[in-house]
């Protein structure tokens, strides 16, 4: 509830003042138990800095959140280091993450000690158990991280998460390293984990087909800002803010027979250090007025919206009505 993280920085080479990035910037959303929220945008957009603010890896600057009714920036250090078994992270590069002197089976094991969850006696057959649950032989659990392909070793990382039997697990571009059809397999894994385990997910990543494969719902992100929240379909099928029209028309269409509208958006993001006034898109909104140069739009429900569905744009009604509801062909 209206997360912020600043970092302070040096203003620049002439500017020594210190000034912030405003990497999230006052966003509010919740996650319901048992789904997959997915939150989507460019690099640099704030997604996994709010990833890593939820699990108080990063503190945040301002905000509140609650974890389970418990407000989880209340916490001590060692009451949070017991509540992080109840929220896990994976990343994009597992690799990065396995220790290469340990064996699986030390990895997994080390997890569980560290949480205390599964007494010593019981973790050998808890890490076989693990070992199948995400598609991997037990023996395997033998092995060095350096022994696995880039797919495998993201099964590792999520047996690792797994190992404490957490409620959220925050996967943070946790395929995109991965080429298309591992990605698959990885995806579908974490769908039946989530069936199996009661697992709720918010899943980080810039790739929008990856996001329609996995979420319930999306939050669309853009310097630091939500600028679209909704369900997944209505996302698809009505997307109302022209950044998420944009992100969508990008996204290859199979049938070449079919026309889409294709908005390209102009120039790199602003650095969130500045950010432009108003709406923070304007510098590459095809759609820009005065107005939102000068105001700052909310995020509000257009008429036409399912309930839930929220967008933040002052001209969103006019941009549906001129150019339809789909700028990208559906499946
Ligand atoms: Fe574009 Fe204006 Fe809407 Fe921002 S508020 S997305 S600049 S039309
Ligand atoms: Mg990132």
């Amino acid at each position: 509830k209206n997360l912020k993280k600043y970092f302070p920085v040096k203003g620049g080479v002439l500017n020594r003042k210190m000034t912030d990035v405003k990497a999230v910037d006052d966003v509010s959303f919740a996650i319901h138990s048992g789904e997959t929220l997915s939150i989507v945008g460019e690099s640099g957009c704030g997604k996994s800095t709010t990833g890593r603010a939820i699990l108080r890896l990063e503190e945040p600057t301002d905000g509140e959140i609650y974890f389970d009714g418990e407000d989880f920036r209340k916490l001590s250090k060692s009451q949070l280091r017991k509540r992080r078994k109840d929220i896990q992270i994976i990343f994009q590069d597992p690799y990065a993450s396995l220790n290469p002197r340990q064996k699986v089976k030390q990895i997994l094991d080390e997890a569980m000690a560290i949480q205390g969850v599964v007494p010593k006696k019981d973790r050998p057959a808890r890490i076989r158990e693990l070992m199948e649950v995400v598609g991997l032989r037990p023996q395997q659990a033998e092995r060095y991280p350096h022994e696995f392909s880039g797919g495998q070793r993201q099964r590792i990382g999520i047996a690792r998460a797994l190992s404490v039997d957490p409620k959220l697990i925050v996967c943070d571009e946790a395929v995109s390293a991965l080429d298309v059809s591992t990605q698959a397999q990885v995806l579908n894994l974490l769908k039946d984990l989530q069936r199996k385990f009661d697992l709720t997910f918010l899943f980080i990543s810039h790739d929008l087909g990856v996001v329609r494969h996995i979420s319930d719902r999306v939050v669309v992100m853009y310097l630091g800002k939500i600028v679209e929240i909704a369900d997944k379909k209505s996302l698809f099928d009505s997307p109302h803010h022209p950044y998420t029209r944009a992100l969508l028309s990008a996204i290859p269409v199979p049938d070449p027979e079919r026309k889409t509208e294709r908005i390209v958006l102009e120039g790199d993001v602003p650095s969130p250090m500045n950010p432009p006034s108003g709406c923070r898109f304007h510098t590459r909104c095809p759609f820009a007025t005065e107005i939102c140069k000068q105001e700052e739009p909310e995020l509000r429900t257009a008429g036409d919206m399912v309930d839930g569905h929220q967008a933040a744009c002052h001209h969103m009604e006019e941009i549906v009505e001129q150019y339809g509801k789909t700028p990208s062909v559906q499946e």
